[in-house]
């Protein structure tokens, strides 16, 4: 059987090796040694977000997931769980 697929592999953690801005605000700094988001939108393309940033986006993750398990529970049959 083949392994489950990870969908989010474009999302990870980073610990800063410099100071960084955060791509949503530029005013929140991401100091060296902070842990921080990181989201590969592209090859070439990266986003980095701080602490706070990444707690909201990772909220609103949580919601969109709850969302599609809500969906696929929908169509389950109550009666015929196994
Ligand atoms: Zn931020």
């Amino acid at each position: 059987m083949a392994a489950v697929k990870n969908i989010l592999k474009h999302v990870s953690t980073e610990v800063a090796g410099r100071r960084r801005k955060c791509y949503r605000r530029k005013s929140h700094e991401i100091l060296k040694g902070d842990l921080c988001l990181v989201v590969r939108d592209g090859p070439q393309s990266q986003t980095t977000y701080c602490t706070v940033c990444a707690s909201e986006i990772l909220t609103k993750a949580d919601g969109v997931l709850a969302d599609l398990r809500v969906q696929f529970a929908a169509t389950h049959d109550p009666g015929s769980q196994e």
